[in-house]
C-alpha cells in the first residue's frame, strides 16, 4: 500500500468514526490527522506532505532539528516528551507542543518563550491508565497545572493529550477515551483566563477510530501512513 493509498483509507476510516460519534459530544466534526514521522526520513515526509499531509508529529527535538530545515509548508508537533535542557530548540520548531507533563517545565516553556517573544501553544499529557512506563500527570492534577499555565504569559493551553495502553483490542480504550473526554469538558468549562481549550490528542494507528467516536479531534497516527516503522 502507498502513502496515498493508506491516507485515503484513513480519510475513509474518519469519516465512519465521525458518522458513529455520539450527537451530544460538544466538539466539532472535524479531525486533524497529525502524521507522526519519527524514524521516517525526508524523501518520504515529502511525499506524505505531497499527499495532503499538513502537520507532522516527532518525539524527540533532536531528530525533528535534523529535518527542519529541508521541509517547508508543515506545522510542527512535538509528541514526546520534553526534558527542560532541550525547551530551547522545541519552541524553535514547534507549533504545538502535546507533553507538557509538570510545573517545572511548562515554567521553563514560559521563560524561553519570552526571550523569544513566542506565544507557545500547549497541551497537557495526562497519563488516564496510570501506566507506570508513561508519562503524563493524573487527571487529578489536570485542573491545578492549568490555572497555573492561564497565568503564564508566553504559553497558552489548548487542551489535552493521551497516549493510551496497547490493548489487543481496540475498543478497550474506550473507557480511557471517555474519560479524557470528561476532563477536556471540565477544563472548557472551566473557562480559564487567556486559554484556548479546542483540541483533544488521542487515538493511534490502533485505535483512532475508538478515539474519534468518543471526542478525539487529533489524532496522531505513524504506522497506519507509512507502514511499519524500521528502527535503525
Ligand atoms: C509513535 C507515536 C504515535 C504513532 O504511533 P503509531 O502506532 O505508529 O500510529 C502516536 N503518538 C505518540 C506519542 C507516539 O510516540
Amino acid at each position: 500500500m502507498s502513502i496515498q493509498d493508506n491516507l485515503e483509507q484513513i480519510q475513509k476510516n474518519v469519516s465512519a468514526a465521525l458518522a458513529k460519534r455520539a450527537k451530544d459530544l460538544l466538539m466539532p466534526a472535524d479531525v486533524k490527522l497529525l502524521a507522526v514521522t519519527k524514524n521516517q526520513n525526508v524523501a518520504t515526509i515529502q511525499e506524505a506532505i505531497r499527499q495532503g499531509v499538513t502537520a507532522i508529529g516527532e518525539n524527540r527535538v533532536q531528530e525533528a532539528q535534523q529535518k527542519y530545515e529541508q521541509l517547508t509548508d508543515i506545522k510542527w508537533h512535538l509528541i514526546g516528551h520534553l526534558q527542560t535542557n532541550k525547551v530551547k530548540q522545541a519552541l524553535q520548531m514547534f507549533d504545538l507542543i502535546h507533553s507538557v507533563d509538570s510545573e517545572r517545565l511548562v515554567v521553563e516553556i514560559n521563560r524561553v518563550a519570552e526571550n523569544m517573544n513566542k506565544l507557545q501553544d500547549v497541551l497537557i499529557q495526562v497519563n488516564v491508565a496510570g501506566e507506570e512506563s508513561k508519562y503524563g500527570i493524573t487527571p487529578q492534577e489536570v485542573m491545578p497545572l492549568a490555572k497555573l499555565i492561564s497565568g503564564l504569559n508566553h504559553v497558552r493551553l489548548c487542551g489535552l493529550m493521551t497516549i493510551a495502553p496497547h490493548y489487543a483490542e481496540a475498543e478497550q480504550v474506550r473507557p480511557i477515551c471517555k474519560e479524557m473526554y470528561r476532563l477536556f469538558v471540565k477544563l472548557k468549562e472551566y473557562e480559564l483566563p487567556r486559554t484556548r481549550i479546542e483540541w483533544l490528542s488521542m487515538g493511534m494507528t490502533n485505535d483512532y477510530t475508538v478515539a474519534i467516536e468518543e471526542g478525539a479531534n487529533i489524532v496522531r497516527i505513524g504506522t497506519g501512513i507509512f507502514g511499519k516503522r524500521e528502527y535503525k
